[in-house]
């Protein structure tokens, strides 16, 4: 029999090796979020994997099917979790978009969105921060908030309406405008470790950048923030543009390379993931292969960091009910869970509710809110109607996108309820 010819180009194949690692058990079927609204087998990971190996085996084309079911998969890694073989599945995915983007397949809003924001202007520092002025100004100048209330737009375009109320809020100073490159704590530091300012969180997270940064001083750590930083390539990786996300983390690894740290500390779930995965991305490259396995073996992501260290005892009791929602990419990603939990429950005064389905995804999952907008506001309500009955103050996660889509759930439904990055919590408690 002739072998068929597979439908994947390039030396960036999904690996044979964990296809043919699942043993279809369907053990990963009752935690994916897709397979949940659809019921379907080809919308679960069991499901995909099949489809990837037929394209790679050249017996499925690359269909619109196959490319709608590629895209409406979270890459929440929920099924790796469960998975009893191992199976690495984010590689899977985010290896057959790279393929569908290669071979010209994506939609225009796709090519419009994934190729020109995220590899143009997100990769681009001045580009972001042009970006993001503009976008400042009309958020601060009353015309969004007109254009919000129109009932001409809610009609022409309800999508942007809707889109619109999921966009961050842009900081009015950003954050790598406000500090220096190196910052010391009070004392004698203990620790000297660099920091990720990134590209959103950058210009629309810059208070949590500061919590985070205020508590690591608090813990004796000297701050080293490299102003020759780039993004870290995750939002580019994770749909499947490998060829931009290596660009940003060659350059990465040179900058922080150069200083000497004890760690690179991470609050941002998606970001540390990808830092972790720097030398997987670049393991064939004999320049960079050995120094990005260097720096991945430094990141850690701020809950990690701290528990390793020992968190300091604040001086008061903070007497407030707290749970927390696990973001993907730090539970199933990076394996992250008992340290966030460990350090809130030692917080004197805290009463910790353990919220169901903790690591459930919250339908944010990048940018995934916004080109499966419907699909990311269905896996919401489920995600809400969780957090509604814990009846928390505070609901704790550890990354950018879980922390603007729970915000924004709660806005829709009413629920009281401070929606805060971990860093801002113990700036809370600790009185910074
Ligand atoms: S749990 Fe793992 S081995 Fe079983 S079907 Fe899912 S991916 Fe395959
Ligand atoms: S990554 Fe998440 S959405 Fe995708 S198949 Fe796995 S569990 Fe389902």
């Amino acid at each position: 029999m002739t072998a068929m010819k597979s439908y994947f180009t390039g030396i960036d194949l999904p690996s044979n090796d964990i296809l043919t690692n699942c043993m279809h058990c369907g053990l990963c079927l009752p935690v994916c979020p897709t397979f949940a609204l659809t019921g379907k087998e080809t919308s679960s990971p069991r499901g995909r994997i099949r489809l990837i190996k037929a394209v790679a085996e050249g017996t499925l084309d690359v269909t619109d099917g196959f490319i709608n079911e590629m895209n409406f998969c979270l890459d929440c890694q929920a099924c790796e979790t469960a998975c009893p073989a191992g199976v690495r599945y984010g590689s899977l995915v985010e290896a057959a978009r790279n393929q569908i983007r290669m071979q010209g397949r994506e939609s225009t809003a796709a090519i419009t969105l994934k190729w020109i924001f995220l590899r143009n202007i997100v990769s681009k520092k001045y580009l972001l921060k042009l970006t993001a002025r503009i976008l400042g100004v009309y958020q601060s100048s009353g015309l969004e908030a007109l254009l919000k209330r129109s009932v001409v737009i809610k009609k022409l375009a309800p999508k942007l309406a809707k889109l619109q109320e999921l966009s961050p809020r842009i900081d009015g100073r950003f954050f790598d405008d406000i500090y220096p490159e190196i910052i010391h704590p009070s004392g004698q530091p203990k620790y000297r470790v660099g920091f990720l300012s990134g590209c959103i969180m950058n210009v629309a997270f810059a208070s949590v950048h500061e919590d985070t940064v205020k508590v690591l001083l608090h813990h004796d750590c000297e701050v080293i923030i490299p102003k020759q930083q780039v993004c870290c390539g995750s939002l580019q990786a994770h749909n499947g543009d490998f060829e931009i996300a290596r660009q940003l983390a060659k350059k990465n690894i040179d900058v922080f390379l150069s200083f000497e740290l004890d760690a690179i500390v991470m609050n941002s779930a998606g970001c540390g993931a990808l830092m972790k995965e720097y030398g997987q991305y670049l393991r064939d490259d004999p320049t960079y292969a050995e120094k990005a396995e260097r720096l991945a073996a430094k990141v850690k992501d701020i809950s990690e960091f701290l528990y390793d260290i020992g968190l300091k005892k604040p001086v008061k009791e903070f007497r407030h009910t707290v749970s927390y929602h696990d973001a993907c990419h730090l539970v199933h990603s990076q394996k992250v869970s008992i340290q966030p939990r460990s350090l809130l429950q030692s917080i004197p005064g805290i009463d910790y509710v353990e919220l169901n389905e903790a690591s459930w995804c919250c339908g944010s999952a990048g940018i995934y809110n916004v080109i499966r907008h419907e699909d990311s506001m269905n896996i919401l309500d489920r995600k809400m109607s969780h957090v509604k009955k814990t009846g928390a103050e505070y609901l704790v996660a550890n990354n950018p996108g879980c922390l603007t889509q729970i915000e924004y759930g709660c806005a829709k439904e009413n629920v009281s309820m401070n929606i805060v990055h971990l860093a801002t919590l113990l700036r809370v408690v600790y009185e910074l």
